[in-house]
């Protein structure tokens, strides 16, 4: 990587810069499981984000990689801007 090969982004923050290439950035999300005790590092492909008509019904669920048992857990309003932030698969359960 020489400098010559980003002068054509002169002025542009890295945040701006990183912006249209959500893929490239490595997000990772904590996680534990409740039925093994196991705790482990997820990236967003290994997360799905499931949005209900409330709160209550808005959870995230992974496989847990060290016993393989599905969790599923409540996700809060800051939990759901995180994952959606970090490129997690969102599926919307209630229909408008
Ligand atoms: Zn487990």
């Amino acid at each position: 990587m020489s400098e010559s090969s980003v002068s054509g982004v002169r002025g542009m923050s890295v945040a701006a810069a990183f912006a249209g290439m959500r893929s490239v950035a490595p997000v990772v999300f904590k996680a534990g499981c409740p039925d093994c005790r196991g705790s482990f590092e997820l990236t967003a492909g290994a997360l799905r984000l499931a949005i209900g008509a409330t709160s209550r019904s808005t959870f995230y669920s992974f496989t847990c990689p060290d016993c393989g048992a599905a969790v599923r857990k409540p996700a809060g309003e800051r939990i759901v801007e995180l994952l959606t932030g970090g490129g997690v698969r969102t599926l919307r359960l209630h229909t408008p």
